[in-house]
């Protein structure tokens, strides 16, 4: 019913399927669908096709296919709940109560909700002119002046939705260990005002903006305090924790302070700025990973948007994963060769391993992106335009200031680019480098090659493995043949072969359920919308089937001349041939008991009709 409220259907109204895939992919018009490169798996030749008209999409390279709902879940890695409050929040649909209702929506949704609400306070907080006690604007007026010198521009501030996190008005210290006893307020402005909008001190504590108080007191204390506020949002949207800077500089507890991992927030998985950049990096086929969040605000505010922080700490295989939706070109904007950090040489280990083509950005030696941003933004592009790769930085690093004539220095340099050489995944690549090391350190190219071989590869395992489940298209799930004709025939019609009860009386010979059905929907005259919707009620198997068929047809007929439906007694036939042939091995199984010889002599002779015309 048209009126009924399936929010389902509703969101799928209004959000077209074109538009919502067209955010993270470029489709062109072909035909009466679009393609483009499919997301789910590597390719250079689009196969991956969106259907206007029956709002979906498949790709005939891995075969995976359906709806925006199933889109989103596969793209974002979201779980139907999940997809399904995300389009709703896109379309402006109102979800029922029954399917969110505040109470019994899931503890990670509730504390989302702790962060956001606390997002909310923070921005508002930094916004304050004056405070009744007029303590509270003094300090806010520190936190803008700190943005204004940093040149966080207002805009920058909306997007990254950065706040202030009062210290409270009350004077008195929260407990009893003697770190608040300069007076600088209750550390409660936060926790007292969630308290007011519903929130238990255990959500609190659980969604990482409270700290409960050493034992025995009880209650809680706001984690964050004095501080600038940037909310961690995830790659979906949602606000799942905070990184909170220091304004005093004279703060013991850090000049950063981040929410500690949470059902909602893993470090390990989480990339900043990645929801704001996501399209930028689709559309620039590259990312520039920075180390600090302040490097990532910054490089937003002078137009350089396909910009992520690692937030300091090394990539992981989940992170990597996640760019990977976008990209696989990484430009490095950090000090890679910093001493001692050997957690973020396998970090990017890990990236080339996985097939990354990866990057190192040529910054001034001694500073960050921020300071480039702030001071000469031009400089900050141009470092990223003349970037080197990673082995060429690794080499030039080996040799700066080498003399490279003797014979300990090359076995040095060797012993430290070999490896980063052996790691590539790309033969080309790996004989470019072994060619322009050979030639530095005036040795054969192939005594080089046989050392490389003999280098353990490290991780090399793990590339293969990754290898192997990305780039090869998943095998479709076996398709029963007779309900891939029945598919292809309801196609066919779909796409304006006029079909006759004469083309389809020999399926009446059949017994099986969805022949009556079929043999309505394929006389029927209506408008194709409503024919593929009715399908999903006989079969969402058949359905799928459909959609996938008409897909395919339309490509064929993209490629000819032929106009479609020369097939259809030769279709026809081949259905009613399979379907009576299954039928007679039912029938067979149960006449050996009941004698049902009637039914089966017809069918029998049905059949040989069939096979003589064959
Ligand atoms: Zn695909």
């Amino acid at each position: 019913m048209a009126f009924a409220t399936d929010p389902v259907q509703d969101i799928k109204e209004r959000l077209p399927v074109e538009s919502l895939i067209g955010e993270y992919l470029v489709l062109k018009r072909a035909g009466i669908n679009l393609k483009g490169l499919c997301p789910f798996h590597q390719e250079k030749t689009p196969s991956f096709m969106v259907s206007p008209e029956r709002r979906s999409w498949h790709c005939f390279g891995c075969s995976k296919g359906g709806d925006i709902f199933s889109f989103i879940m596969e793209i974002e890695g979201l779980e139907f709940r999940e997809a399904l409050q995300l389009l709703a929040r896109k379309a402006g649909v109102e979800l029922p109560e029954r399917q969110f209702d505040r109470k019994k929506a899931g503890r990670a949704a509730r504390l989302v909700e702790v962060n956001t609400v606390a997002m909310a306070f923070f921005e508002q907080a930094l916004l304050a002119d004056a405070d009744p006690q007029g303590k509270q604007s003094s300090a806010a007026a520190a936190a803008r002046d700190e943005l204004t010198r940093r040149k966080v521009d207002q805009l920058t501030r909306e997007t990254f939705h950065v706040g202030f996190a009062p210290s409270g008005t009350d004077a008195a210290g929260p407990d009893a260990s003697g770190r608040n006893q300069s007076g600088r307020g209750s550390w409660s402005a936060l926790t007292d005002y969630l308290r007011k909008k519903g929130f238990t001190d255990s959500e609190m504590v659980a969604a990482g903006v409270a700290v409960a108080r050493p034992a025995p007191r009880q209650g809680v204390y706001d984690r964050f305090r004095n501080r600038l506020t940037f909310p961690l949002i995830d790659v979906v949207g949602r606000t799942v924790g905070f990184s909170a800077r220091a304004l005093d500089p004279e703060e013991k507890m850090g000049k950063y302070i981040n929410s500690p991992e949470s059902e909602v927030y893993h470090k390990g998985k989480f990339l900043f700025a990645l929801n704001a950049a996501k399209s930028e990096i689709r559309r620039r086929n590259f990312v520039v990973l920075v180390e600090g969040q302040m490097d990532a605000v910054s490089s937003h505010r002078v137009g350089v948007r396909n910009v992520v922080a690692t937030s300091g700490t090394a990539l992981t295989t989940d992170q990597l994963a996640l760019l990977k939706r976008y990209t696989t070109n990484l430009i490095l904007a950090f000090d890679v060769d910093a001493a001692g950090s050997n957690a973020t040489k396998r970090g990017i280990d890990l990236a080339i391993v996985q097939g990354f083509n990866v990057k190192v950005a040529r910054m001034p030696e001694g500073v960050d992106p921020d300071d480039l941003c702030r001071d000469n933004p031009k400089a900050w592009a141009e470092a990223l335009n003349h970037s080197e790769a990673i082995v060429e930085h690794y080499i030039r690093k080996a040799t700066a200031g080498k003399d490279l004539s003797v014979v300990e220095v090359k076995k040095a340099v060797a012993r430290v680019v070999l490896p980063e050489i052996a790691r590539l995944t790309d033969v080309v690549e790996q004989t470019h480098y072994l060619q322009r090391v050979a030639g530095l350190l005036g040795v054969e190219e192939s005594v080089l090659r046989t050392a490389i071989e003999r280098t353990p590869k490290q991780s090399g395992g793990q590339k293969t493995e990754s290898n192997a489940s990305e780039s090869e298209p998943q095998k479709p799930r076996p398709v029963d043949s007779l309900l891939r004709k029945v598919a292809r025939l309801i196609a066919l019609k779909l796409r304006g072969v006029v079909i006759s009860p004469e083309d389809i009386a020999p399926l009446r010979v059949l017994d099986a359920a969805w022949v009556t059905r079929v043999h309505e929907l394929l006389l029927a005259e209506q408008a194709e919308q409503p024919l593929f919707e009715q399908l999903g009620t006989i079969s969402p198997d058949l359905a799928r089937l459909v959609d996938h068929e008409t897909f395919a047809l339309d490509q064929e007929l993209e490629h000819s001349e032929e106009t479609p439906g020369k097939e259809l007694s030769g279709l026809v036939r081949e259905i009613v041939r399979q379907g009576l042939r299954r039928e007679l091995a039912e029938l067979h199984k149960a006449s050996a008991q009941s004698g049902s010889a009637e039914q089966f002599v017809k069918k029998t002779q049905a059949l040989a009709k069939l096979e003589e015309q064959a």
